[in-house]
């Protein structure tokens, strides 16, 4: 049941009050009524009470109806104010309505009231809930307003109609600038033409977009947003306006890129990793018919980084890369695929001489030396090339075998390049079957030593021996050091293998001194990576002790290589050797940074002089005055020499003279098995 019409009636006349009342309850209105003669009485009810309704008499004995009018006006109550009265004239209506009252009727002919009360009651309502809808609007605008999100309205078109502050302060444009445009959203440089016609895709049937723009502020800065296109439509359905929000995302996007960064690109160069370089590589291949990848390979750089450290090392890494930067055409892009390794893409290749004068523009520019740090660094280069689609038909192809071109090029001498030929692949190929071999090559017992004679310079006796390793391969039968060392390195294999050899020589020298070879020691050679694993003071103490070898009977040698490392292990190293009492030889020296009081720091008591310094004696006069400088050197720091690869009489006459200590060379024996070396060394002596 709807709940009772609250009527305020200003009235003195009680019959006219009742006459009211049944009237309108004969037009079906439930009626509360309340009748009040004074102003007093008027106000106190308003104020009181809540009420729908003021009808009122004209004149009152106390009081009228301009002045209830008055008191309602300045109530702030929304009150449909209705006067009944005899006749007034009708100058002093239109003065009532223009000040408020909502309608005037006489009080003979009711008729009207009904519907009149009724129109008043919904105009009220009408009233209201506009006013309600206004605050919600206005709730609304402060709302957008104050959104740290940048809100933009456009009319159906994509004309902006509306641009809140934070759009202003986030593109640097006013409102002004942008009001009647379409929107940077819809049509910026940044926004490809794709996503443009994404979006309206979208909003044209009824869809809300959602997505990432790349966009410039005013000030030509570069930001990514987050924007969302909604549609906003009429009852009819029909597009009014866009309502677009973006949030400015750069933090994120500048946070996801670095990571992108950290995933794809290499921080000492700044180049595009491995992964990356081969994507690119995959991308170029799909664009061109013709395409090359070119594998460039720093030489020595081990070298370099063992000699003078990782920092110049990487500083040899980042001037390398920047010369070879320098001779790339546009569109070919160069990546670091691993330490001293980069890769060179020419996509899009009209002909296999542009892979050809690009690697000699890169081979030139290797020509002039580094200089890094007061040091004049010559490096050089070695590249290998793979075509696609001859040499390959996707990347990883190409890069296998630009990889096989590249080792044969580095075989042949480093400085230089090559081609992928198909046989190529046949040796890397070799290269595992040799790796595999020699991890089994242990067990199945393959390996032996052979031995050396070192003979004393001035009686010629023979009063030790160098073990050297071989390999009797099964089927390929003696394999040289040479072949499977540097193999043995690279994999780790020297440390069991290393072990070994000192087991082996401890061993024979046992064997050798209860033949009662007097004084006799023998001399093993050890790779710098039996040096840094750590173990090879203990492998060696081993190995005498269970042979019951007086340690300085044994003489280790190792390549300058080893100091040149310098560090707390190296040094911790061969302190031990030297306190367990083995002796510290120096092996090829002069091939590699030769600098004797260096070497001092270590306590080496033997310097081998490289056998390329002893053969060309007698001819080249250089040599021999080197020869010469290095025996009168190590002397003078009370070390002992021996030369290698003696292999003339002549050779041995000038050493003799030169007060080498020691000799070992083809002139007194090859390196020889174990028995033969017992026989040799019983005839001689
Ligand atoms: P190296 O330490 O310089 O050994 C001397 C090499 O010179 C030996 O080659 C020997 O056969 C050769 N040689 C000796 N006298 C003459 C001569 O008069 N003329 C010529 N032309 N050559 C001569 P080999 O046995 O082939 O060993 C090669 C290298 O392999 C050795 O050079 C050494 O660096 C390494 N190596 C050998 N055995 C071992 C080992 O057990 N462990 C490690 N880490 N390296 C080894
Ligand atoms: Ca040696
Ligand atoms: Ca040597």
């Amino acid at each position: 049941m709807a709940k009772d019409l609250k009527v305020l009636l200003v009235e003195d006349n009680e019959d006219d009050a009742e006459l009211l009342y049944l009237e309108l309850r004969r037009g079906g209105l439930n009626v509360d009524m309340t009748r009040v003669e004074t102003a007093e009485d008027f106000l106190a009810r308003l104020d009181n009470e809540k009420w729908d309704l003021v009808l009122s008499d004209y004149n009152l004995p106390n009081f009228n109806a301009p002045a209830a009018l008055e008191i309602v006006n300045h109530h702030e109550t929304d009150l449909p104010f209705i006067i009944l009265s005899g006749a007034v004239a009708a100058k002093d209506v239109v003065t009532l309505l223009k000040a408020g009252a909502h309608d005037f009727l006489e009080k003979n002919d009711l008729a009207r009231l009904v519907p009149a009360i009724e129109r008043e009651l919904r105009e009220v309502k009408m009233r209201s809930e506009r006013k309600r809808a206004e605050s919600t609007l206005k709730k609304l605008f402060r709302a957008v307003q104050q959104s740290p999100v940048s809100v933009m309205i456009t009319d159906s078109k994509g004309r902006v109609e509306y641009v809140n502050p934070t759009y202003e302060r986030v593109t640097g444009y006013t409102r002004n600038e942008v009001l009647g445009n379409l929107p940077d959203v819809m049509a910026g440089d940044f926004v490809s033409l794709d996503q443009n016609a994404q979006v309206w895709d979208a909003v044209n049937n009824g869809k809300e977009w959602r997505g990432e723009f790349c966009n410039n502020r005013k000030n030509g800065e570069v930001f990514w947003e987050y924007v969302t296109v909604a549609p906003i439509r009429d009852e009819a359905g029909a597009l009014t306006n866009l309502l677009i929000s973006k949030e400015d995302i750069t933090y994120r996007k500048e946070a996801e890129e670095q990571l992108y960064r950290q995933a794809n690109f290499d921080d000492l160069t700044g180049l595009a990793n491995r992964d990356l370089t081969l994507d690119r590589l995959g991308q170029a291949l799909e664009r061109s018919e013709m395409a090359a990848l070119i594998v460039v390979d720093i030489d020595n750089f081990k070298k370099v980084n063992d000699s003078l450290g990782h920092a110049v090392g990487d500083q040899v890494l980042r001037m390398a890369v920047e010369r070879i930067k320098g001779c790339l055409g546009p569109g070919q892009t160069i990546g670091r695929v691993s330490g001293d390794e980069f890769a060179i893409v020419i996509p899009e290749m009209g002909a296999v001489s542009e892979a050809e004068s690009l690697i000699s523009r890169i081979l030139e520019a290797f020509s002039r030396s580094l200089s890094i740090a007061d040091h004049d660094i010559f490096t050089t280069i070695s590249a290998g090339v793979a075509i696609y689609p001859e040499d390959g038909v996707n990347q990883s192809l190409l890069f296998r075998n630009s990889e096989a071109a590249l080792s044969k090029a580095k075989e042949e001498g480093r400085n230089g390049f090559n081609f992928f030929t198909s046989h190529m692949n046949d040796r890397a190929e070799e290269r595992l079957q040799m790796e595999s071999g020699l991890r089994k090559a242990l067990e199945n017992k393959e390996l032996c030593l052979y031995f050396q004679p070192i003979v004393d310079g001035q009686t010629s006796s023979v009063i030790g021996a160098e073990a050297l390793l071989r390999w009797e391969h099964p089927v390929q039968g003696m394999i040289f050091p040479d072949q499977f060392i540097p193999l043995a390195e690279e994999t780790g294999l020297i440390v069991p293998i290393g072990r070994w050899v000192i087991e082996e020589a401890c061993r024979c020298l046992r064997d050798f001194h209860d033949l009662e070879f007097e004084n006799f020691y023998v001399t093993i050679n050890v790779s710098p990576q039996q040096v840094w694993s750590g173990t090879l003071v203990a492998d060696i103490e081993k190995a005498l002790k269970e042979n019951l070898i007086d340690p300085k009977y044994l003489v280790v040698e190792m390549t300058e290589s080893v100091c040149l490392h310098d560090t707390d292990d190296t040094l911790a190293c061969l302190n031990g050797l030297d306190a367990l009492g083995v002796k510290l030889a120096v092996d090829d020296f002069g091939t590699g940074y030769s600098s004797l009081s260096y070497l001092k720091r270590y306590p080496f008591q033997t310097l081998k002089i490289d056998r390329t310094f002893v053969r060309d004696i007698p001819e080249d006069k250089d040599d021999m005055a080197l020869a010469n400088a290095m025996i009168a050197m190590a002397h003078s720091l009370s070390m002992r020499v021996v030369a290698e690869g003696v292999e003339t009489l002549d050779q041995l006459e000038f050493l003799r003279n030169g007060k080498c200590d020691l000799l070992q060379g083809y002139y007194f024996s090859r390196p020889v098995s174990k028995a033969e070396f017992i026989t040799f060394k019983m005839t001689v002596s």
